[in-house]
């Protein structure tokens, strides 16, 4: 009889909220539709794609329309079924089984999970407190452990705390390890290293078009680096990793500069205004905090982080609780969702 070997045993499937609630803020992906002279153009050029032909395998349009949005050559950059399957060919690639590679808790749990695939050796440091990221803390972990590989989300998920741009140049100056950040929501933020990132022999960018660009649907994600590494990566990943229609369409999206830049200022907005409602709320009933964001979304903190999730539920809202962290993450939404959050926040916390 076939069994299973230990490593697949102990799988459990990634489980995302699939409740279906009118309100969906559990995932931080963008509330913005796509215009629909856009769609109707996606459509058109997606009709005349051959599909009877497998697609560009080096995805040169769409590493281009990146490329040239961010000022980087295409050649430091590979793209990816999502930047989550970049994650794992990250991890893959670059360490060897036994090998450690270092995280910080808490963040994004998919490191963790590719991680122990590659069968590798995990080596956590923890925030402070308040969920700042101690960093000479974590350049002594990479030193004093042997550190192959470091990988964190910069901004966090699910903080949604940053790191100044210089501190993430020093960490990568100062460790021997492939620093690899993960930059999903820096599109909200301003401390990018994208621009610098290939200058450095081990600093790696993960950006996505899930977030900010609103293409969550179409999986595609970027890795940027030098070109060692970025060529390790085309080397490692599967040949035909991305679709001919997410191509395609990703890139029209990545070449409009004004849709792109003015999605992310709507979502940086929503944030701001849930953030400051929530503030607001906390000021008059206190028994909770929400910790400042970088991101477009906002975690609060409170003892029964689970009642509240309940109640924000119980008002129609799907948002993602962190038992661990008696945390409830809230994307900002359209101005009637995050009103619809405010709301239920503030009835909880007046019985
Ligand atoms: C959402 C998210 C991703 C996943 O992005 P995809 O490109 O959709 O796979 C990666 N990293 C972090 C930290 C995220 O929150």
């Amino acid at each position: 009889m076939y069994t299973l070997n230990e490593k697949a045993a102990r799988l459990t499937p990634y489980a995302p909220n699939t409740e279906a609630l009118p309100v969906r803020l559990d995932a931080n992906e963008s509330f913005l539709p796509l215009p629909d002279a856009l769609r109707e153009k996606l459509l058109r050029e997606s009709l005349s794609l051959p599909l009877n032909r497998y697609p560009d395998p080096e995805a040169r349009a769409l590493r281009e329309s990146f490329a040239a949005r961010h000022g980087v050559p295409a050649e430091n950059v590979v793209a990816g079924n999502g930047s989550d399957e970049l994650i794992s060919v990250v991890l893959q690639t670059f360490l060897q089984k036994g090998d450690a590679f270092a995280t910080v808790s808490p963040d994004f749990s998919m490191y963790a999970f590719y991680g122990y695939l590659a069968e590798c050796r995990h080596v956590e440091t923890k925030t402070e407190e308040d969920w700042r990221i101690p960093l000479d803390k974590v350049i002594a972990t990479c030193n004093n452990e042997n550190v192959r590989l470091l990988i964190f989300s910069n901004p966090c998920n699910p903080t949604g705390r940053g790191l100044a741009r210089e501190e993430i140049l020093r960490l990568a100056r100062s460790v021997p390890a492939l620093v690899v950040v993960d930059e999903a929501y820096m599109d909200f933020w301003d401390q990018s290293v994208l621009d610098v990132c290939a200058e450095y022999d081990n600093l790696l960018v993960l950006r996505t078009c899930s977030k900010a660009l609103g293409l969550a649907a179409l999986r595609v994600g970027f890795a940027v680096g030098n070109g060692t590494l970025i060529g390790a990566l085309q080397a490692a990943r599967s040949p035909y990793n991305v679709n001919a229609l997410s191509q395609c369409a990703a890139a029209a999206v990545l070449r409009e500069k004004e849709l792109c830049d003015g999605a992310a200022q709507a979502l940086i907005a929503s944030k701001r205004a849930l953030e400051a409602g929530l503030r607001r709320i906390e000021e008059e009933t206190g028994g909770f905090s929400p910790v400042p964001s970088c991101t477009n979304f906002v975690t609060v903190r409170l003892q029964d982080a689970a009642a509240l999730n309940d109640a924000l539920r119980a008002a129609g809202v799907s948002a993602r609780y962190f038992g661990g962290l008696s945390a409830v993450r809230i994307t900002a939404g359209t101005e009637e969702e995050n009103a619809a959050v405010l709301s239920a926040v503030r009835d909880y916390f007046a019985k």
